[in-house]
């Protein structure tokens, strides 16, 4: 739901009352989230200061506005979509871009359009399901919550925040995230896109941090419009902004609503600070080795012995510590000596070991 404020109406007072929130105390307690979060939750200030009725209307207005014409169709923010399929949304797109999410979603809804329809199957179907979206500890997490949901919440997801941290793999990101988009409650979610959004727009910074702090969700709570529903909308559309408009490298001003009053443009756009991360390349690391031995436990229906998967990648020691790694996780399990499954999954009869067992 859009509001009618025109985009121009972003003032120099609304960039200046929310900078007034950033303002808060810098000294703090820490927040805990889970490791699959896009971002973890920095120390805070435990009693920040909280801005005054009105300062987020004409930054959430304009945004609304655009939001209205520009969002992008995305079937998890169907009304009809269930909170069930909004958290299975943002567990996927934890550091999974949307168009791979897409078809990975559906299928996935498809198989088990309720918690306990996954919580029924083995773990390892979860695992075989996610197929190629990258870090499938995410597909255990979401299996670890389809049972925790089934047998603790009736089969349905809790609308309350204290109810969805405690779920497996939710933290704080997703669990604001699903009360706000799947419950249409009032919660600041921010993920990577808000978290640049609101650094340039309204700090000046070009904040490439990747930690979320107490006062940066106090910050985004101020921009919201104080109606649950009206603020529901406006988290989606930060978030949208920040996805298609204020991305990371080559952000496109021109056809952004804040341009006028943005204080990072005002300060002259300048640079981040260089956070000294590195992208780390795919190809030889022991992600790629894992991928590779997954793929093959995923693909077959029946456990894998040793010499199959010594197969998918030359050298023996990284072999060895990846195959290690994925058992360390939970990811596959060893159902006879030298032979190895998805979790769930038991050893068939007449399945060789390498030692002949
Ligand atoms: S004007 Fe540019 S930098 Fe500022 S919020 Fe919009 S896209 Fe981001």
């Amino acid at each position: 739901m859009a509001s009618t404020a025109s985009p121009t109406a972003t003032s120099a007072s609304v960039t200046t009352a929310a900078a007034d929130a950033a303002a808060v105390a810098d000294a703090a307690d820490a927040v805990s989230v889970d490791a699959a979060e896009p971002a973890a939750v920095a120390p805070v200030a435990a009693t920040a200061a909280r801005p005054g009725p009105g300062a987020s209307t004409a930054f959430a207005d304009a945004v609304l506005e655009w939001y209205a014409t520009h969002a992008r169709d995305l079937p998890w923010r169907h009304p009809e979509a269930s909170p069930w399929a909004v958290l299975v949304s943002e567990i996927m797109l934890q550091q999974t871009p949307v168009n791979r999410v897409l078809p990975a979603w559906q299928a996935w809804l498809d198989r088990w359009p309720a918690p306990s329809a996954l919580a029924a199957e083995p773990a390892g179907e979860a695992v075989r399901m996610w197929g190629r979206l990258g870090y499938p500890r995410r597909a255990l997490r979401l299996h670890q919550a389809a049972v925790a949901i089934t047998e603790e919440h009736h089969g349905l997801v809790p609308d309350d925040l204290e109810h969805l941290l405690r779920l497996p793999g939710v933290g704080t990101y997703t669990a604001r995230a699903v009360a706000a988009f799947a419950f249409r409650q009032r919660h600041a979610v921010i993920d990577v896109n808000v978290r640049r959004l609101v650094g340039r727009a309204v700090n000046g910074r070009d904040d490439q941090r990747t930690a979320v702090s107490r006062r940066d969700l106090e910050l985004v709570e101020s921009l919201l419009p104080h109606d649950a529903e009206s603020a529901a909308q406006a988290s989606a559309a930060f978030m949208e902004l920040g996805a298609l408009l204020c991305v990371a490298r080559t952000p496109r001003c021109e056809a952004c609503p804040l341009r006028r009053e943005c204080a990072w443009r005002r300060a002259g756009s300048p640079a981040a600070a260089d956070t000294g991360r590195r992208t780390q390349s795919y190809a030889g690391t022991d992600r790629q080795v894992r991928g590779k031995l997954l793929a093959v436990l995923r693909e077959s229906p029946v456990p894998v012995p040793q010499d199959v998967l010594d197969t998918v990648w030359d050298e023996p020691v990284q072999r060895g510590r990846a195959l290690h790694g994925l058992l360390d996780d939970g990811l596959v399990v060893a159902v006879a000596p030298g032979v190895y499954a998805l979790p769930g999954e038991q050893a068939w009869p007449g399945v060789r070991s390498p030692s002949g067992g």
